[in-house]
């Protein structure tokens, strides 16, 4: 019982913000040909035969019309009962203490769990992972030493004799990171670097068959390929299939992991997938992501699933780098937490150092391996740091050249269990220029063949691809591909949150610009709903033999901005591009519910400029908050509403529409009036609005399906319950007005609040029911962290709080609370704009004010902060933890310890929170306080 609440409030929770509403909006249809044909002025005589025309035009636009109008009302009247639309179920009655009781109807009211689902929970497991990063994490100081040349390492030593018998084999990798927009927009990127990366590529891994790349971003990659000519296509082709160039992870982007949905990674992922499997019949084999800041343990997962053998992980905290090295751990199996078995088991190698530029990539010394990254070679733009600058490589120094690179190459060795060594050889937007290819490559192999050529070095060194690396590796160990290679650990666990030197915690980009992560999400709930509904559209378009005749819609997606990261310019390009998207999808979802709620499907039109419905809210510009579709109610003839649920399980949800007057009468499809409550909708802080009113009502929707009502304006009817606003605010000063018919009562202190309690700032903390002794507490709190004086500040990216968080907030909350039959609502204004009836978009509804350098932080509903999707969201066997700021400033040198919770305390606190519905022990469900899940 206590699992099956879990798994429903989680569930719901997640999905709840995937519900669209449409709408029939009848009168949208209905074209107003005159305006249409609008001239205006006056005609001289001559043109009165052109008149007459225009109105004979007129006439027949208004025959149509007319057509279309009656087909339209036909098609909403002849509904069809199989298929997608299923009757709405039993009527909620009200019960002997006053609440609204949904009467038990036989169906299961929670998805039902058999035990041998929860097998994989019970903690016995056949082969646990060794490596486990909490206990990890809490085995390790996070102390900082300095280690020498390797500053976050330690210093490594070696016998030279250790190669004789098995020499070193080495893969030297060029590669290059280009982000799909950051310093600048995607387009501005590829045209003035990414294009040329490839074009030269074409020409110099053609030079010579021994030169290797790797490429990540298929996006970028799409885009060149598009713009190729045939020559280009082919001669690029050739270094794919050759081996040359090898496509890794083959994403659409290099996906963030802490931020991003899974669902957004598995989508970015087929469509990279795809992609490369049509145009080029590839399927990648290896992961690379030297970018993404920390590693969740979702993406060997996915990898896995998709057919991905070895992956490669870099931006992991300094401390778990030096410990792993110290126990030669680097390479592992990734395991989930969950898993009994190796099944999920992924092969998985982090690299040792600070970066994965050149300096951090060919051994322990980065002031050594800068003179072996030749595009800083005197005379270039970049340079070396360490003040060495690279030499070219001659005969007159390739001796010594050569033995000062071999030696950082066996000391990077002496981290890893085989005597093969990985040497990513790229940075980002790298190889842009023809001369670095010649820089890179000429210098390289001369090493090469110096070091290949002298037995007495124990060393064969190469350009390689990664899968070349791993293959390699799975060779030395005389095992297959993607299997374990004796003696290597399983791990379990994930690798965030990621601090790169001090106290320099990434977890500021967990919270950047919330406005955009949730378009984000909004976008990957519409594209969702947008699948389920076109699949089901055309599969019965193909049953009833009318394919032709069902729009095929293209829509454009776009899946990297989440980090929050970019540039303003950079972000505005992504909204705008999000937007699009959106509206492209709003488009394909109302054509196919349209298409689906029809029962005569032969009369169906597909209307290209006039859609046949509208959805619930519209977005004027991308970075616009949604305006909610006003639904304008007639005496005498209905309005209808269509909602649609995503979820692949029947659902009971209260659906809020609003409407324009306050008399209201709402039918379920079969003809029953079903009780709604009536709400203000407040126009601002201390108005309500005489002209729309929220109308809100409890709805029993079919799994992945569509129910439809029908909206009155009528008068008063019994199952109309109107909202009393209690409204406590900071001050006498204010005055607010209620309004007929809805009640309005003010109060300023505490005593008067008989069902709930606030704190200090205004933060629910407990709620009562009339009539029971039962109190409920409420988690909810506003805390804010300082941003330190030093000159590391908090960002875009990084966390650097001044200390601990304070509570409280100084803003003067006022706070809205609905007493109401059907449900009960609580909301703070201005702060919340209002509690909407799912809990994702209440977290999120915060965007308008921003907060310069303090960050803060909010537990609202589901105790998730303000714009962040922890990382164990939605993971299949995450875990989730918060990480407390440093006690006391300025303390650069002293790194804190994360400091973690479990994930039974998340799935407490989401149960203590969450009291939407109650189950009766006759199997009915009673509606408790909505608005607090
Ligand atoms: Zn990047």
């Amino acid at each position: 019982m206590k699992l099956k609440k879990q798994v429903t409030v989680c569930g719901g929770a997640i999905f709840c913000v995937a519900v669209f509403s449409l709408y029939l909006m009848l009168d949208k249809v209905q074209h107003d040909p005159a305006r249409r044909q609008n001239s205006g002025g006056n005609f001289p005589r001559s043109q009165i035969s052109v008149l007459q025309n225009r109105i004979e035009q007129l006439e027949q636009l208004l025959e149509e019309n007319h057509q279309i109008i009656s087909h339209i009302k036909d098609s909403v009247l002849e509904l069809t009962d199989t298929g997608a639309v299923s009757p709405s179920g039993h009527l909620p009655f009200r019960s002997s203490n006053g609440s609204w009781v949904l009467p038990f109807d036989g169906r299961a009211a929670f998805l039902s769990i058999k035990p041998q689902d929860c097998q994989f929970a019970q903690g016995r497991r056949s082969s646990p992972a060794e490596l486990q990063m909490l206990d990890v994490y809490s085995l390790l100081s996070f102390d900082n030493v300095d280690g020498g040349v390797w500053k976050q390492g330690f210093e490594i030593t070696y016998d030279p004799n250790e190669w004789d018998d098995e020499p070193l084999q080495v893969f030297v990798v060029p590669h290059s990171h280009n982000d799909p927009g950051w310093v600048k927009t995607f387009d501005k990127y590829y045209y003035d670097q990414t294009q040329h990366i490839f074009n030269n590529m074409v020409v110099k891994l053609t030079e010579d068959p021994r030169r290797k790349f790797i490429w990540s971003e298929i996006s970028f990659f799409v885009k060149w390929w598009e713009n190729a000519d045939i020559h280009k296509q082919e001669a690029m082709r050739k270094l794919i299939l050759g081996g040359q160039l090898e496509m890794v992870t083959g994403g659409w982007v290099m996906t963030d992991e802490a931020n991003s949905h899974y669902f957004a990674m598995i989508d970015q992922l087929i469509e990279g997938h795809q992609w490369l499997e049509r145009t080029l019949g590839v399927i990648p084999r290896s992961g690379w992501a030297v970018d993404p800041f920390g590693h969740s343990a979702t993406m060997p997962y996915l990898l896995k699933k998709a057919n991905i053998t070895s992956m490669l992980i870099q931006r992991v905290h300094y401390s778990i780098k030096k410990h792993f090295s110290s126990t030669r751990s680097l390479e592992f199996m990734w395991r989930q937490s969950w898993a009994p078995d190796s099944s999920t088991d992924i092969f998985c190698h982090m690299m040792p150092f600070y970066s994965y530029d050149v300096p951090h990539t060919c051994g322990p010394d980065p002031k050594i391996c800068c003179q072996f990254d030749f595009k800083r070679l005197p005379g270039s733009r970049v340079n070396c740091p360490w003040k060495v600058p690279p030499r070219a490589v001659v005969d007159a120094n390739v001796a010594e050249r050569a033995a000062l690179l071999l030696d950082q190459y066996r000391k990077k060795s002496k981290l890893f269990r085989t005597k093969v060594l990985l040497v990513p050889l790229g940075d980002d937007f790298r190889y842009d220029k023809a001369l670095e290819w010649d820089q890179q490559y000429q210098n390289y192999q001369r090493l090469f063949d110096y070091m290949n050529a002298r037995s007495e070095m124990h060393v064969q060194a190469q350009f390689g691809t990664l899968s070349d690396y791993f293959n390699a590796v799975y060779k030395a160990n005389d095992v297959a591909p993607g299997t374990r290679p004796p003696d290597h650990p399983v791990l379990s666990g994930d690798f965030f949150a990621y601090a790169d030197r001090e106290d320099h915690y990434w977890s500021g980009y967990y919270t950047s610009r919330p406005f955009y992560k949730n378009l984000d999400r909004v976008l990957e709930s519409h594209l969702r709903g947008a699948e389920i509904l076109y699949s089901l559209a055309v599969a019965h378009a193909r049953h009833g033999g009318m394919e032709g005749r069902y729009p095929t819609t293209d829509y454009a997606l776009l899946t990297d901005a989440r980090p929050g990261t970019a540039k303003e310019v950079v972000v505005i390009d992504y909204g705008s591009r999000m937007l699009r998207a959106l509206v492209g999808l709003k488009r394909v979802i109302i054509n196919a519910a349209h298409f689906l709620i029809m029962k005569n499907k032969d009369v169906y039109r597909f209307y290209q400029t006039e859609p046949f419905l509208e959805t619930d809210d519209k977005r004027p510009t991308q970075d616009s908050l949604p305006q909610r579709t006003l639904i304008e109610l007639d005496p005498n003839s209905p309005r209808y509403l269509v909602v649609f649920n995503p979820v692949e399980q029947d659902r009971l949800c209260l659906v809020t529409a609003l409407v324009n007057t306050a008399r209201i009468r709402l039918l379920t499809e079969d003809g029953q009036t079903l009780p709604v409550q009536l709400s203000a909708q407040w126009s601002s802080a201390v108005q309500m609005s005489p002209e729309v009113y929220q109308a809100s009502f409890m709805a029993r929707l079919p799994a992945l399906g569509l129910a439809l009502f029908h909206l009155y304006d009528s008068t008063d009817s019994p199952m109309t319950l109107r909202s009393d606003t209690l409204l406590r605010l900071p001050t006498h000063s204010q005055t607010v007005h209620g309004l007929d018919p809805l009640p309005l009562r003010t109060v300023t202190s505490d005593s008067d609040w008989a069902l709930i309690s606030f704190s200090l700032y205004l933060v629910l903390q407990t709620i009562r029911r009339k009539d029971d002794p039962q109190v409920m507490r409420v988690q909810f709190q506003f805390v804010t962290y300082g941003t330190r004086p030093s000159k590391d500040k908090s960002g875009a990216y990084l966390f650097l709080p001044d200390g601990k968080a304070k509570v409280g907030f100084g803003y003067p909350l006022r706070t809205v609370f609905l007493q109401a039959q059907l449900f009960l609502d609580c909301f703070n204004h201005p702060l919340l704009s209002s509690v909407p009836n799912d809990v994702l978009s209440t977290a999120f509804t915060f965007y308008p004010y921003a907060f310069g350098p303090v960050c803060v932080c909010v537990c609202v509903c589901m105790g998730l902060p303000v714009g962040l999707s922890p990382a164990g969201h939605g993971r299949p066997g995450g875990r989730t933890k918060t990480f407390l700021p440093p006690n006391g400033a300025g303390n650069g040198n002293n790194p804190q310890r994360p400091e973690r919770e479990n994930e039974s305390d998340r799935l407490f606190r989401l149960q203590g929170q969450s009291h939407a519905l109650q189950l009766n022990t006759d199997g009915s469900k009673e509606i408790k306080a909505h608005g607090f899940s």
